[in-house]
């Protein structure tokens, strides 16, 4: 609290990222990051575009990347926007696309910045329940609204939803913007980029921190029809002319263009999920199916908040969220196969102890 602060600055409750710890090492299960580290390509790229280069501005439009991420999705740079890491794309798209339009839909489950940026752009929201195992059903996404976001694969649980269902969703809506945050798209999931031409109210948003191992570098990008692609760098340029230093330019580029690290990593993630996900079963918790470089696990029998100071005590982090309806489950990243194997065995030794 602070006299000098806006009066707007009290009221905000802003997000809380997972915990980076320093010092001690842990098994790190909380963020979603991803074990296997960036393509050694994209890494040459960022030293090769370090030094004397450093004191000029970078690329103010990005338009070498915006060239490789479109031609990754067979569009062309006019529909490619990239940014300072998806959650400052995101924050752009909440204040381009919902600003005094009326209520934003987003689910009750689902990543909990959402309702932190309608705040801070006085954006009213209405969250619209999942079932009892958490799935969306876009029927219950109806009514007048200013605009919809949808996390697909959603977290924290890691359900997708088939195409066919956002297209139901951008025909329900066609007169405002349906954001489509596809974060976890590229551990089995489709893209919506795909609908693009078809649909003019369609903004996907995707990240390079989890499928390409690039938390650090801060690199996310939208993709949509031009129209709205111009809104998003009238936010930008209102706000910061460049987002992305040159490394980021040159190691994002680079990372996606090296199509088979991130074939090879991505398949690793999957795979390892999957055996991560049965061994938990098989000691007795509640796994959801996932698309995502995590899994979100429930025991009937055990507290989930104490399951995370046992696991802790061993040197394990894993996140917790306290809103009611999923305080009893743990979101589990997905780390090498060593560290998922640690995690499932120091379940069993908890639940036996
Ligand atoms: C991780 C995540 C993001 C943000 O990723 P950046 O690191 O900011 O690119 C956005 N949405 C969801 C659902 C996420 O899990």
């Amino acid at each position: 609290m602070s006299r000098f602060w806006s009066p707007a600055v009290h009221a905000l409750e802003p997000y809380v990222p997972g915990e980076q710890p320093k010092g001690q090492s842990f098994i790190k299960l909380n963020t979603n990051e991803n074990p296997y580290g960036p393509s050694p390509k994209a890494l040459a790229a960022m030293a090769g575009a370090g030094g004397d280069a450093l004191r000029l501005y970078p690329d103010p439009v990005a338009a070498d990347l915006r060239r490789v991420i479109g031609g990754a999705f067979g569009l062309s740079a006019d529909h490619v926007f990239a940014g300072n890491g998806s959650d400052e794309v995101l924050g752009h798209a909440f204040a381009a696309f919902f600003r005094d339009k009326g209520p934003v839909l987003f689910a009750d489950v689902t990543y909990s910045f959402y309702p932190v940026w309608c705040d801070l752009h006085g954006i009213p929201y209405r969250r619209v329940a999942t079932d009892a195992d958490f799935n969306i059903h876009i029927a219950d996404y109806t009514g007048e609204c200013g605009g919809v976001i949808l996390a697909n694969p959603n977290a924290p649980t890691g359900i997708a939803l088939p195409l066919i269902e956002v297209e139901r969703l951008l025909r329900q809506h066609p007169d405002v913007v349906v954001l489509v945050d596809e974060a976890y798209v590229d551990f089995g999931a489709d893209s919506a980029a795909s609908l693009i031409a078809k649909y003019d109210n369609l903004l996907v948003v995707q990240t390079l921190s989890k499928s390409r191992s690039l938390a650090g570098l801060r690199v996310g990008f939208a993709l949509g029809q031009p129209h709205l692609i111009e809104g998003l760098v009238r936010i930008k340029d209102s706000f910061n002319s460049y987002p992305l230093g040159r490394p980021a330019l040159a190691g994002a580029a680079a990372a996606l263009e090296d199509r088979a690290w991130f074939d090879e990593t991505r398949a690793r993630v999957m795979a390892d999920r999957d055996a991560m996900s049965a061994g938990l079963r098989e000691l007795g918790f509640k796994v959801l199916p996932s698309q995502t470089n995590f899994i979100f696990a429930s025991h009937p029998g055990r507290d989930a908040a104490d399951l995370l100071a046992e696991l802790r005590a061993r040197g394990i982090l894993v996140r917790h969220f306290r809103s009611e309806k999923i305080r009893n489950w743990l979101r589990i990243s997905v780390g090498t196969a060593e560290e998922c194997q640690a995690l499932v065995t120091a379940m069993g030794e908890i639940l036996a102890a």
